[in-house]
């Protein structure tokens, strides 16, 4: 079936200039033209939806989300204080909510289990194209290795779809690697270095691994097809995952400390995903440890986010959300900007940037011929205020590989 969205200014994610009054042909999920809409033309007897006076975007794309987290209490991350289906539940809400949102990708850090995205393809329930880390990867007292205040190890029963993450020397680590595949990883989670949130004593420059794990973690995950993402915010452990050649550098918050770490970044198309939202949660946080972490690494991160721009770091947006809520993704963007983009380059690494980032530039991230038809058509116009982006009566139509997703132009009076 054909189908073509008339009439909207079209931003395509690519950098080039708006197109008033375009057109978008789509053919089953994928995209066979998109541009102005006098230049273009379809068949008879296609679907026409008028979308005149709307803006058209890319399907958003989240490259740092925990969509199967819902708070940072350590009753709800130990998953003591609901029962295991409710909090399944309250998953597919989130996986439904964010896509509603315009969200037609995301890449999950660690949490969600692969039988999502099992779902979501099967269509028992609505949800963003996935790409999942299942578990973090991280020695004995990393971010991986859950452990109460109190010394105490995880309670709850085991789950092999969310098999153990930690490990220590670089054979156990390539076992891990392994494991994780198994269970049905697309990407390899991994950290370098503590958090803000990580517990007391293991903060945002104190290493995890060594070279010789982090050698064996990259290279395994790279023989079996997958790419690294590395939680590491600052020192020696962030040295580390840069020259282990990890495929993406996570929150990245001390990156302009040392200049040979964006130059290396640079040079070796290494992304930076500074996901920055999070941390504005985090500076108000009610852990005292938590708080002055991040405020003391806040300077330091937007100086990481301009002088990358500099270098021609390549930037994925990312969020982190999960712990501090669901899903006003798009905060990030406006974040973004205030560290220094334009809202072009805000929207492109929530687009294309970001496609790049999960290896998926062929298929999304671009309005253009050959895409799949992931589309947002927006009431207003987000490179003036991202705030529509956050406003769902303002995203009007949501499309995931052609198919309407989210459709509230009944709602609205146009
Ligand atoms: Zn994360």
């Amino acid at each position: 079936m054909t189908r073509v969205l008339t009439g909207a200014t079209l931003v395509d994610g690519t950098g080039a200039a708006p197109v008033a009054d375009a057109a978008v042909v789509i053919d089953g999920d994928r995209i066979t033209a998109a541009g102005a809409r006098g230049a273009l033309s379809w068949q008879q007897d296609a679907e026409v939806i008028d979308v005149r006076g709307r803006t058209l975007i890319p399907g958003l794309i989240d490259a740092h989300d925990h969509l199967a987290s819902h708070g940072y209490g350590i009753a709800t991350r130990f998953g003591l204080d609901e029962p295991a289906s409710t909090a399944h539940l309250r998953t597919a809400r989130v996986l439904a909510e964010t896509l509603a949102m315009g969200y037609t990708s995301v890449r999950d850090g660690g949490g969600l289990d692969a039988g999502f995205k099992v779902a979501i393809e099967q269509g028992l329930i609505q949800g963003p194209r996935l790409v999942c880390g299942i578990q973090i990867v991280s020695p004995t007292g990393g971010i991986g290795d859950r452990v109460s205040p109190s010394g105490h190890t995880c309670c709850a029963v085991y789950d092999p779809l969310l098999p153990n993450s930690v490990a220590n020397g670089p054979d156990a680590v390539r076992g891990v690697v392994r494991t994780m595949v198994r269970a049905g990883a697309d990407v390899i989670k991994t950290a370098t270095t503590g958090g803000a949130s990580s517990r007391p004593g293991h903060g945002p420059l104190d290493a995890a691994f060594s070279p010789e794990e982090m050698q064996a973690l990259v290279g395994e995950s790279h023989a079996l097809g997958r790419r690294v993402m590395c939680h590491a915010l600052g020192g020696p452990g962030l040295d580390v995952a840069l020259k282990a050649g990890v495929d993406s550098i996570e929150h990245g918050c001390y990156l302009d400390v040392n200049p040979e770490h964006l130059k290396r970044m640079a040079d070796e198309g290494i992304f930076f995903v500074p996901t920055l939202l999070v941390y504005g949660y985090h500076r108000e946080s009610q852990s005292p440890h938590v708080r002055v972490r991040a405020q003391d690494f806040q300077k330091h991160h937007i100086a990481s986010i301009q002088r990358a721009l500099e270098l021609g770091v390549p930037i994925a947006a990312g969020t982190d959300a999960g712990g501090h809520g669901h899903p006003k993704n798009a905060g990030e963007l406006q974040c973004l900007v205030d560290a220094g983009m334009t809202p072009m380059q805000a929207l492109r690494a929530a687009t294309q940037w970001a496609a790049q980032c999960l290896a998926l530039e062929r298929e999304v991230g671009t309005v253009e011929q050959g895409r799949l038809a992931d589309l947002v058509v927006v009431n207003g116009n987000p490179l003036e205020d991202f705030g529509v982006l956050l406003d769902p009566a303002r995203i009007e139509l949501v499309l995931k590989g052609g198919a309407i997703c989210t459709d509230r132009r009944a709602q609205v009076t146009r």
